[in-house]
Order: C-alpha cells, then sequence, then structure tokens
C-alpha cells in the first residue's frame, strides 16, 4: 500500500460554508496513520514563501497560465475562428481540469511533491473537462462536462462543481422552467423548499457533509489509481444525481463500503516491517 503520510487541507475562502478543520478532522479520523494539516488558501500559501519581486514574476506567470486553462481559451485555441461566445461569460471563470492542475503544480515547492504527500485544493469556481474528441465547433462546448472533483496531484475540488455538477430531478427542472416561462418567479423559492430532501444548493448546510467522500476519493485515488465507486451507498460513488449525491453521502445507508475500508485503514502503514 501507498507510503501516504502527510495530506494538505487549503481553504477558500470564496466557498460560502466551507469548514475546512471539521473536514480536517474527518479525515484525520479516517486515517489513522496520515497526518492531515490545514493551510490558508493554496496561492496566498505558497506565495508566501517568495520575496516580492518573485511574487510579482510568479504572479504573472500564473495569472496567463490561469487565463489558458479556462474553458473559454481552450475552446478558443481549437477553434480559432471563433470570434464570440456569446452570453456565455460563465465559461471565462470555468476551468479545465488538467490546465488547472498543471497551473497550481507550478507553485508547490519541490520538497512536497513526492508521493507520500497529497495536496488538495478546494475552489469555487467552476471545473470541467473539455471534450476534445468531439470536434472544433460550438458543439464541443454543449458537450462540456462540469466535474465535482480533478484527482491527481493536485486534486482539485469545486464546491460550484458540487452543486451544478450532479442533475436535479427532472421535475424540477421541468416546474422551474414552467414558473419561468408563466413569469412566476415568485414561485421558485417554493420550488426549492418542495425539493429540499433531493436536491443541493448554494449555501446548503450540508456542504461539508457532502464533500467528504471527494476527500477520500481523492486518497483512494492517490493509493490505487481507482476512481469511484460502483456501490451508491459508498461516498466514494460519483453520483449523477444530487438525490444520489445526498444518499451516498449523507442518507441513513450512506457508510464507506468494505472494499474502501480496507484500503483506507492500510494506508500510511510502512511499507517494510
Ligand atoms: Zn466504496
Amino acid at each position: 500500500m501507498t507510503g501516504l503520510h502527510t495530506i494538505y487541507l487549503y481553504d477558500d475562502p470564496d466557498s460560502q460554508g466551507l469548514d475546512i478543520d471539521y473536514l480536517a478532522g474527518y479525515l484525520a479520523s479516517e486515517l489513522a496513520r496520515v497526518e492531515v494539516g490545514v493551510r490558508t488558501d493554496f496561492i496566498t500559501h505558497h506565495l508566501g514563501r517568495f520575496s516580492e519581486e518573485e511574487r510579482e514574476t510568479l504572479e504573472a506567470e500564473l495569472r496567463k497560465q490561469l487565463e489558458g486553462a479556462t474553458v473559454e481559451a481552450l475552446a478558443r485555441a481549437q477553434e480559432p475562428a471563433i470570434t464570440e461566445l456569446t452570453g456565455d461569460t460563465d465559461l471565462q471563470e470555468m476551468y479545465a481540469a488538467r490546465p488547472l492542475q498543471a497551473a497550481m503544480r507550478l507553485l508547490i515547492p519541490q520538497e512536497e511533491t513526492d508521493m507520500a504527500q497529497l495536496h488538495i485544493i478546494f475552489c469555487s469556481e467552476l471545473v470541467g473537462e473539455l471534450d476534445v474528441q468531439s470536434g472544433p465547433s460550438l458543439d464541443t462546448l454543449r458537450t462540456l462536462q462540469t466535474g465535482v472533483a480533478a484527482l491527481g496531484s493536485p486534486t482539485i475540488i469545486s464546491t460550484s462543481g458540487l452543486i451544478e455538477a450532479p442533475k436535479r430531478p427532472r421535475e424540477y427542472y421541468f416546474k422551474r422552467t414552467q414558473y419561468l416561462m408563466l413569469g412566476a418567479d415568485e414561485h421558485l423559492d417554493e420550488l426549492a423548499e418542495q425539493f429540499a430532501d433531493r436536491t443541493v444548493a448554494y449555501g446548503d448546510p450540508r456542504l461539508n457533509e457532502l464533500l467528504k467522500g471527494y476527500l477520500l476519493m481523492a486518497v483512494i485515488y492517490r493509493a490505487t489509481g481507482d476512481g469511484a465507486c460502483s456501490e451508491p451507498t459508498c461516498p466514494l460513488y460519483a453520483a449523477q444525481t444530487q438525490q444520489e449525491l445526498l444518499e451516498a453521502q449523507a442518507g441513513p445507508q450512506s457508510r464507506i463500503c468494505q472494499r474502501h475500508r480496507e484500503i483506507l485503514n492500510a494506508i500510511g502503514e510502512p511499507l517494510y516491517e
């Protein structure tokens, strides 16, 4: 099993309701032999060790990398003829997972890059995968997959992705469209309330509970290279809908499956005894 010995969790001041200390405590309780450290937000933390002059150079480089990592920039690189992506301002703030991870990796000091250390960054921006197979057209953008977690080094977990990526019930969308068409916006709050036990919204008090499984996923991925679990009651299940998300992470049946329990228990054990 892996020699993982330290996990760093980076706070994100823009993620409303995120309780980094609570999540670190949870992770530490599941991983008896792993040290879990809490740090301020990723960029502030890592820029802190540089002089002001170096910081300026790094910030400029980082800004360039981040601009190139937005979904909009990647779409344009594939299809330079696209001069306007009308109305989709979101795309400028949505990052493609791999280039975003690469940009963040630049800031991790050499001595913290080995496989025994895992960096997990929370962010409020949306992170997705641009499907480069589907051809250089605007359709490419429509097949874009929004995700919750980009696993790897570093792992990036999007708190907005947690809300946006898993689908709400079809009935919810149906009613919402109806209300919007009728101009009955005043019913939208009611609608949110009506579906509260099956949907998740921004500011949801269950946010931290729902993030736990994605932290475990980051750890399991580092240890075994495996992604999500196939058991819908395991917090490592990759929920496609919000209802599945709630059931896997916080439902009455929610429980780490035996296979993942064994892997988690073995993590941090010395490689040779
Ligand atoms: Zn499992």
